[in-house]
């Protein structure tokens, strides 16, 4: 029964709240599932033109209105980027496009 067990693991992450914190500002969000993964698939979207822009949650929305670089963000009880790869356990290979600071 590995295949049940691997989808109520995986039920459980979806659900799971996370803080991200700006380190600018100070300012938190509270985001719920994949943030990491929604985030950077919003980004690639934007980035590659945006014509199919899909239901991106409201918590990873609320990221990309904020005033400060949302790629700079850290996931608050680690205190690590939320889009590196010990928190979201995605490997982007190098530098992300959305990691740097605009610089406004
Ligand atoms: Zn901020």
């Amino acid at each position: 029964m590995s295949g049940l067990r691997g989808r109520l693991k995986r039920l459980e992450r979806d659900t799971e709240k996370t803080v991200i914190e700006c380190p600018t500002c100070g300012e938190e969000f509270v985001t719920h599932g994949d943030v990491a993964a929604e985030f950077i698939r919003h980004e690639w979207v934007r980035e590659s033109g945006g014509e199919t822009y899909r239901e991106t949650p409201e918590d990873v929305l609320r990221l990309f209105d904020h005033k400060h670089a949302p790629g700079a963000f850290v996931e608050k009880s680690s205190g690590l980027p939320f889009l590196s790869r010990e928190v979201s356990g995605i490997n982007l290979g190098g530098s992300f496009v959305g990691m740097e600071d605009p610089g406004e």
